[in-house]
């Protein structure tokens, strides 16, 4: 599997924002955006800011939500050419298909600080779908089914910091359910880009790649 080894402060950097990829430090006064506001290299601080083109804004996008959710170009046109094929939206679907895979749908339940720990969560094979095992990390999950932490695996120390993290991000959204005594999450909607709430222009990420 493709995996970016890259900073990840500097990737927010060079987005220009925060992806808030690493956990409490993203909340800190430590993190890389307040430290040093502008792009990484030697002259992201040189002061010259040239205008974006058309394409460049959208190029940026396309990365942002890229390096949001932490997964490859391969798999983003996946999950493109799968929201394409969907009923609705185009734009809808492709947040609803992003925030569905098993990695996001981790972090969002409060069991994992970020997307990349989720990620490492799920590799490790710590969870189950359904009753059954899972360990990868893109797969899709549907409206209905339910995420636990295996029994065997629910006494670990890190799974007892779950509560302290979904009360940092003030709860689970209205599109899960979590059980935290059963350490067990379920899908009860499909999500909507309001209930998300990512400032992405998708419509400008479409665009990009329809050129
Ligand atoms: Fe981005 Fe978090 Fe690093 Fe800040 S601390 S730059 S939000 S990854």
């Amino acid at each position: 599997m493709a995996r970016n080894i890259s900073s990840k402060c500097k990737l927010c950097r060079r987005t220009g924002e925060k992806l808030f990829l690493k956990g409490d430090r993203c909340a800190s006064p430590k993190c890389a955006i307040v430290r040093k506001p502008y792009a990484p290299g030697a002259h992201g601080n040189s002061g010259s800011k040239r205008g974006l083109s058309e394409y460049g804004k959208q190029l940026m996008q396309k990365q942002k939500i890229r390096r949001m959710y932490g997964i490859s170009e391969r798999q983003f046109r996946r999950h493109l050419d799968d929201a394409k094929k969907g009923q609705g939206v185009v734009g809808d679907n492709l947040i609803a298909i992003l925030e569905m895979r098993l990695d996001n749908v981790i972090y969002r339940l409060g069991i994992a600080d970020s997307r990349y720990q989720a990620r490492q969560i799920v590799g490790h094979g710590h969870l189950q779908v359904n009753g059954k095992n899972l360990d990868i990390a893109s797969a899709s999950l549907r409206v209905g089914d339910t995420v636990s932490v295996k029994d065997i695996k629910k006494e670990k120390n890190y799974f007892k910091d779950t509560q302290a993290i979904l009360k940092k991000k003030g709860g689970t959204p209205g599109w899960l359910d979590f059980d935290a005594g059963k350490m067990e999450g379920k899908i009860l909607s499909k999500p909507t880009r309001d209930e998300v709430g990512v400032s992405i222009d998708i419509q400008g990420v479409i665009d990009f790649y329809s050129r």
